[in-house]
């Protein structure tokens, strides 16, 4: 372990000294391919405290920069039509959950250089106005409380600011937890999320509203997909729960967006063959994975599998794992 740990150090390390002395196009050779990417969060520094979702908009706008200057940045029409360059790394661009931060940051950069992208948005926003792991995340960093109970289950705060039960986080226990159990948990933390000052931490938990939405969707550049309705984990809840969240997703955005909805993103990635066949069924043409479950999925043309953009490392260490398509 420690000595995959050291070769995964070792390896970035080189990879760095190869971008910064000019070589990185060394590192393209052989690494031709095609990428979608996911972003969840743009902000303003790239804050890891509360999770890995926000990458600084100082950070991204340098990775846009880098990508549409050496490689074939394209939209994801064109790249599920194939309509990929030779030679180099074809890759477009998706933002999962649907915060304000895309509509503040990203979309100005993304405007700025013209790249395309997809919005894949969970449509909780019309009952809150944000995602239970965000206000989870955020709570729990900020609470005083040690301890705190759940439908009869003792939750322990650890020394990573998470609420845990029987070896569990509240957070994982929430992705299949229905919405009025969820609502419990914003009781049990209602003091300690009014006291956030809203504006200092909207980046971390603001959902975009409708009107939001809509401009994104008007715009030539982007398309909007759907993510789900309370971004609970799909395959952990009762199936038929399951298909009306993504059904509802559907009509709650066509309505929004006054056109058809016709890309899924599974939240978490997570999907079973049930579930995709249902999003095929009601319309859904493509389906946004994480990775795939099987290899016989691999031979779906619909669903495609999408790179996780990672906060913690530098942007030659990412773009040298993107270009390797895994970050080992
Ligand atoms: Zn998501």
């Amino acid at each position: 372990m420690l000595w995959m740990r050291i070769k995964y150090r070792l390896g970035l390390l080189y990879k760095t000294v190869l971008f910064k002395l000019g070589f990185g196009k060394l590192l393209l050779k052989d690494r031709y391919g095609e990428r979608i990417l996911v972003y969840h969060g743009i902000d303003e520094v790239g804050e890891t405290k509360y999770n890995s979702r926000f990458i600084s908009k100082v950070f991204f706008e340098e990775f846009i920069k880098h990508i549409t200057t050496h490689y074939n940045v394209i939209s994801l029409d064109d790249f599920y039509q194939k309509k990929f360059k030779k030679d180099t790394l074809n890759i477009a661009l998706t933002f999962d959950d649907g915060y304000l931060n895309n509509y503040k940051y990203a979309v100005p950069i993304l405007e700025k250089y013209n790249v395309p992208a997809c919005f894949y948005i969970t449509t909780i926003h019309e009952k809150a106005p944000y995602l239970w792991a965000d206000f989870l995340d955020l709570v729990s960093y900020h609470t005083k409380k040690k301890e705190v109970i759940l439908e009869r289950n003792l939750y322990q705060k650890n020394d990573k600011n998470e609420f845990i039960w029987n070896g569990i986080s509240m957070k994982n226990v929430a992705k299949a937890l229905p919405y009025d159990v969820l609502k419990m948990i914003y009781e049990i933390f209602k003091d300690d999320w009014e006291s956030l000052p809203p504006k200092k931490y909207e980046d971390y938990w603001m959902l975009m509203n409708a009107q939001q939405i809509k401009e994104i969707a008007d715009n030539p550049l982007f398309t909007i997909g759907a993510h789900g309705e309370t971004h609970a984990s799909l395959v952990d809840i009762p199936v038929e729960e399951a298909k009306k969240e993504i059904l509802l997703s559907k009509q709650q955005l066509e309505k929004i967006c006054e056109q058809p909805i016709t890309e899924f993103a599974f939240p978490f990635g997570y999907y079973n063959q049930e579930l995709a066949d249902y999003c095929e069924e009601i319309g859904f043409e493509r389906l946004l994975l994480v990775d795939y479950n099987t290899k016989k999925d691999t031979k779906n043309e619909a669903s495609q599998h999408r790179f996780v953009m990672n906060p913690y490392i530098s942007m030659e260490q990412q773009l040298a794992c993107l270009l390797k398509g895994s970050y080992f």
